[in-house]
């Protein structure tokens, strides 16, 4: 994705309020993040620990999404699979999170759920961790469809949030 100002990126949010869009904490690396090997930008808010966020780019702009993680986490012993990335971890790395839905369905408290790494890193993720079961295949190759199936992905995610 193309690197966004703080104003970018507080307007995009969809299920939250302009107060809480601008009340928000950036990531603390903001001023020099990855951003061509971003397919979007996730993080954990440094000063509300069950706050998290996702910005994803789209061809009309930027769609912003508050999150908010279970405070109850799994075992650190049990392995659990972030739904996004498709990465398996440790269970206390992957979060429950939710979303507000948008609408008058988010009016009336309904919600859209779904476990996702903790810290939201997906992007830098689905790079740097590939399953032994792919290591044989062309390195690149592997890359490239992994980032298209986390666009995909998350693309589902934002369309069950913003369901009418
Ligand atoms: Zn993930």
């Amino acid at each position: 994705m193309e690197s966004l100002t703080d104003k970018q990126l507080r307007r995009s949010f969809v299920n939250c309020s302009r107060g809480e869009a601008a009340g928000l904490s950036l990531p603390r690396n903001f001023a020099d993040l990855p951003w061509p090997d971003l397919e979007f930008l996730g993080w954990r808010d440094p000063k509300a620990p069950l706050r998290g966020y996702l910005v994803v780019p789209r061809d009309d702009g930027y769609v912003g999404v508050a999150l908010r993680a279970a405070e109850s986490r799994m075992s650190s012993r049990t392995a659990a699979m972030c739904l996004l990335c498709q990465t398996e971890q440790s269970g206390d790395a992957i979060s429950l999170f939710t979303a507000r839905r948008t609408g008058a369905a988010g009016r009336n408290g309904n919600t859209v759920g779904t476990y996702i790494c903790a810290d939201l890193a997906c992007a830098a993720r689905v790079r740097t961790e590939i399953p032994a079961w792919l290591r044989t295949l062309d390195p690149e190759e592997v890359v490239r469809e992994r980032t298209a199936e986390l666009r995909e992905r998350v693309d589902g995610f934002l369309a069950a949030v913003e369901r009418d």
